[in-house]
């Protein structure tokens, strides 16, 4: 438990103890040879994101940093109970084991980079229309509101990390986490995330951290995924 208290960190909402960790939430993933996880395609072309974030960018981001958390966890599962296991039952199992960090690290950063990069596509981007629009509102304010809270929380995580916007008791919530961190070792539904390691933005933007979430923002984040989340369970 101490390693969810330590590695948590809400900016808005709840900051009840979260004692379960993630069963609910799932991806639709490729299939995959029994033993391994692995890395699955990109949701466009290398290129897709161009000009907001580049090929250069997404080629090492995808297939350096991305590929290597596959590679690891699955060293680190190979010969063990959890080789073929899915990827979320790994990220839980070492969620709480001070022990399986490395192999929580790896884990959890292959489902994270899963997630992020269905939360972006090609002309995304601004306010969100159907589902999400009226509980953005809701939770929010307002679309402006939410922008600004969402940047905020984007710009001040220190060092690595993520900002998610995650369904909690069906209102919506801005969640920072750090490093490697997730949502769903915690038994929280993520709907979007944005990846602030210096690795997603630096090629393109240096230290602008600001400069990269506001593309994202405004021309990348995909609500239709973020939908699809919201009535997933
Ligand atoms: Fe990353």
């Amino acid at each position: 438990m101490e390693n969810d208290l330590t590695r948590r960190q809400f900016v808005m909402g709840t900051t009840a103890v979260v004692t379960g960790v993630g069963a609910t939430l799932t991806m639709p993933r490729p299939a995959r040879a029994a033993s391994s996880t692995e890395l699955p395609p990109l949701p466009y072309p290398d290129n897709g994101l161009d000009p907001y974030i580049s090929s250069n960018t997404l080629s090492f981001h995808y297939g350096k940093h991305h590929k290597a958390y596959v590679d690891t966890t699955n060293k680190l599962i190979e010969g063990t109970p959890l080789a073929g296991q899915p990827l979320e039952k790994i990220v839980a199992s070492a969620a709480d084991s001070p022990e399986k960090a490395p192999l929580f690290n790896a884990a959890a950063q292959v489902w994270n980079h899963s997630f992020y990069w269905k939360s972006m596509r090609p002309k995304g981007g601004g306010a969100p229309t159907g589902p999400l629009a009226p509980k953005i509102d809701a939770a929010f304010g307002g679309y402006d509101a939410f922008k600004k809270a969402f940047s905020e929380a984007a710009l001040s995580q220190f060092g690595s990390g993520w900002v998610w916007l995650i369904a909690s008791a069906d209102k919506l919530q801005i969640l920072k986490t750090s490093n490697a961190d997730t949502p769903i070792a915690h038994n929280l539904k993520p709907l979007l995330t944005i990846d602030v390691w210096e690795h997603a933005y630096y090629l393109d933007y240096q230290n602008r951290r600001a400069d990269y979430v506001n593309a994202w923002l405004d021309h990348l984040v995909n609500w239709e995924f973020a939908a699809e989340n919201l009535v997933r369970t």
